[in-house]
């Protein structure tokens, strides 16, 4: 297998304006999700079986007493060894399959048939989702549809601030560390969250804890 692709999530530079978070549910054909207001800009709540890519939105106080706000638009993060197909493979066959050009973690249909709860519970992001009518398995696909064809995850396409950059494996770990290394000479905590295990990568500029309970491992 080559390298594969992968994608940085740079959130210092994201502004939290959703465009991602809609280019995903157009382009797979999800619905809205009906919500009510719950004293937060995140919407929806959640990831769920039709929403595979959230912006999450943390606030609170820094040490210095400063105010926070962080944004993470959370994912599948495209594991380079999924425990979630283990998961999968440990009660069926032909449930998940990872492609081997690309690297995408992809559910099959008999992954209908796994049980979901072994299978979040293996996710270390606690991505995976089910479609209770239909007991589908659902997670973002990394838009293998697109970029078998040469073209980017309709994510990264949307992103107008630079944000997301999508391309070769290498040329994104090299790209995250030159980031990494300009963001430290102003925010010394800034790091790259599991860039050896994931193919999705995201840089924060601070405890990755602070964006989101799941962030990184
Ligand atoms: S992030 Fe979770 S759902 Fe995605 S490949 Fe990794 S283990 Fe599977
Ligand atoms: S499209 Fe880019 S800037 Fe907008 S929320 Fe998504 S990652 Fe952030």
């Amino acid at each position: 297998m080559s390298n594969g692709k992968s994608i940085l999530v740079d959130t210092s530079r994201c502004t939290a304006c959703r465009g991602c978070q809609v280019a995903c549910k157009q382009w797979n054909g999800l619905p809205g999700t009906k919500t009510t207001q719950r004293g937060t800009h995140q919407n929806p709540e959640d990831l769920s079986f039709e929403t595979y890519k959230v912006v999450r939105f943390e606030d609170g106080r820094l040490e210095n007493g400063k105010p926070y706000w962080y944004f993470f638009s959370d994912q599948c993060r495209h594991c380079i060894e999924p425990p979630c197909l283990d998961a999968i493979a440990s009660h069926l066959e032909g449930g998940g399959v990872r492609d081997e050009a690309t690297g995408a973690v992809l559910y099959l249909p008999p992954s209908s048939k796994a049980p979901f709860e072994d299978v979040r519970s293996s996710c270390p992001y606690d991505i995976p989702r089910q479609n209770p009518k239909t007991m589908g398995l659902a997670k973002c696909t990394l838009c293998f549809d697109r970029i078998s064809n040469d073209k980017p995850p309709a994510c990264v396409l949307s992103c107008p601030t630079g944000s997301m950059v999508f391309g070769d494996r290498e040329d994104i770990l090299a790209l995250a560390a030159k980031r990494v290394e300009e963001l430290k000479q102003t925010y010394p905590k800034a790091m790259a969250l599991n860039p050896d295990e994931v193919r999705v990568i995201y840089i924060v500029i601070d405890d990755p804890r602070k964006y989101h309970k799941h962030a990184a491992v």
